[in-house]
């Protein structure tokens, strides 16, 4: 593993700024990772020559002393679910097989403006619906920290979260509807932010569920994190739900400059459940044990809604789910059948071929749960549930006594390591998701941001990692605390790159 990849993006820029490095050779190194661990499946396209190209034009920009913004010359890649023009947008299905948007998304938009260089689309479960990044038409993404054992890569952006701990990118762009990118954050070994509903526009994002998306953001550290959300927050007349608001961009004091004194954290009593592995509960205790000694506040609270949030998540998900594909018919790309008598028919063989069978599966639960006699007894409860799943965040962080009130609060993010496939696969999609994003789904029913911190290595030698959650607009805390949370536990990432 090359040493220039254990820098982080402001050193890179720095060093492009002294032009000890060129943005050409930088490149160059991230293309050759990309090939070098093309068997875990992370990049389901690189796009080398246009890679090449940009970086290119950012060397000759770099000489001249005209940058175009602050990720000038940054290798970077991007969910293959977010439209790029001219390249192949798949979602990785069928469905979408030969789509090549006519139009950039809106996050990509504002890399590209910065100067970032795209190296390649990233693989994903099918449509984003997953945890494993494992029911993808490219095949299943493999774990990079034990791709011998078979361990996946957590999903649904299990492609993103790959790309960057292998250093074929800097930082990575996701998609996080109920734990896509902390999950294979977790796994991983990454930070993985998902930021506050609205703050980063969702135009070009291909919509699973259009309340609960919001592009998100894989890195190697919580500096990078920051580096990517300040280019990609703020206000987009093409997206109605963005937060309207002027986005100041974050600053984060050096870490030793950060003091958790009188800082209130939470610990929610409901998080610790069934199936809780013991390492992950050590970790979780550990950390909180530090974030105390350290001068902290460490209280417990309770969130009492969090048991029903799985029922809730997947009864809007399948829901919005089978509104959202009612769009696809095999018509202008994607699967077509040659065989058909009817345009019933030639619909139904599209859709039948086209989807695989999760998707299919919350298509007709979905429908069921729509139905006219059905509406108020699953889909209106859900909604009603889902409240005050949100109005327990806002007990916590915004009681009236404020003396009760919390900062932040910590949680798991998954509850254990990085799953075999051979485990993974055993129950069904369904099945997988109440297990992996039981920490991680309610953040995305409350609008509110969270971010994944890796901690430690487990027994079996694959990353732990924490979640924090915080206040709607809270990144600034909660990306600080996590700053600090890092830089005490000092996970051995660097040391894992350079020795592979
Ligand atoms: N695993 C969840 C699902 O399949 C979350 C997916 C996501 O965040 N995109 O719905």
């Amino acid at each position: 593993m090359n040493k220039l990849v254990s820098l982080n993006i402001n050193q890179l820029v720095q060093c492009y700024k002294t032009k000890s490095i060129d943005p050409k050779d930088v490149t160059k190194i991230c293309l050759d990772l990309a090939n070098k661990y093309k068997h875990l499946n992370c990049l389901v396209s690189v796009c080398s020559e246009q890679a090449e190209e940009k970086a290119r034009q950012s060397s000759e920009r770099w000489q001249k002393e005209r940058a175009i913004g602050e990720l000038d010359g940054v290798p970077i890649a991007i969910k293959d679910n977010f439209c790029v023009k001219g390249l192949p947008t798949t979602c990785a299905s069928r469905m979408l097989e030969n789509f090549v948007p006519s139009y950039n998304a809106t996050p990509f938009d504002r890399l590209d403006d910065a100067g970032a260089v795209l190296i390649g689309k990233t693989n994903l479960d099918e449509f984003s619906m997953g945890s494993g990044a494992v029911d993808s038409i490219f095949g299943p993404t493999k774990n990079v920290w034990r791709s011998d054992e078979g361990h996946i890569a957590g999903g649904s952006s299990g492609g993103s979260a790959v790309a960057v701990a292998t250093g074929s990118c800097f930082a990575a762009l996701g998609s996080d509807t109920g734990g896509s990118v902390r999950n294979p954050a977790s796994y991983c070994g990454l930070i993985g932010l998902k930021p506050t509903y609205g703050l980063v526009s969702r135009h070009g994002l291909i919509p699973l569920v259009n309340s609960m998306d919001v592009p998100a953001i894989l890195s190697r550290s919580v500096d990078d994190c920051v580096a990517i959300l300040n280019a990609i927050a703020g206000p987009d007349s093409k997206d109605a739900t963005c937060i309207r608001k002027h986005y100041s961009p974050i600053e984060i004091p050096k870490a030793d400059d950060i003091s958790m004194k009188n800082i209130r954290i939470g610990i929610p009593r409901e998080y610790h459940c069934n199936g809780l592995s013991k390492d992950v509960l050590d970790t979780w205790i550990k950390v909180a044990d530090i974030l105390e000694d350290s001068g902290a506040n460490v209280v417990e609270v309770s969130l009492p809604n969090t048991e029903s949030s799985i029922f809730v998540y997947t009864i809007l998900n399948q829901s919005e789910v089978s509104s959202n594909m009612a769009r696809y018919d095999g018509i202008e790309y994607g699967y077509r059948t040659k065989e058909w008598s009817s345009t019933e028919q030639f619909f139904a063989i599209n859709r039948q071929i086209g989807f695989n069978s999760v998707i299919k599966n919350r298509i007709l639960c979905g429908n069921y749960f729509l139905l006219s006699k059905n509406y108020d007894r699953y889909y209106l409860k859900a909604l009603k549930v889902r409240r005050a799943i949100s109005n327990d965040f806002e007990r916590v962080f915004h009681n009236k006594d404020k003396k009760q009130n919390v900062d932040l609060i910590l949680t798991p993010t998954t509850l254990s390591d990085a799953p075999l496939f051979t485990e993974f696969t055993q129950n069904s999609n369904r099945d997988q998701c109440a297990v992996q994003d039981f920490c991680t789904q309610a953040a995305n029913m409350a609008g509110i941001p969270a971010v994944a911190i890796p901690i430690r290595l487990s027994d079996r030698k694959l990353p732990l990692s924490l979640q924090l959650m915080g206040p709607k607009n809270s990144e600034k805390q909660l990306l600080t605390t996590a700053k600090w949370i890092e830089n005490q536990v000092n996970f051995p990432f660097f040391q894992f790159l350079q020795e592979k």
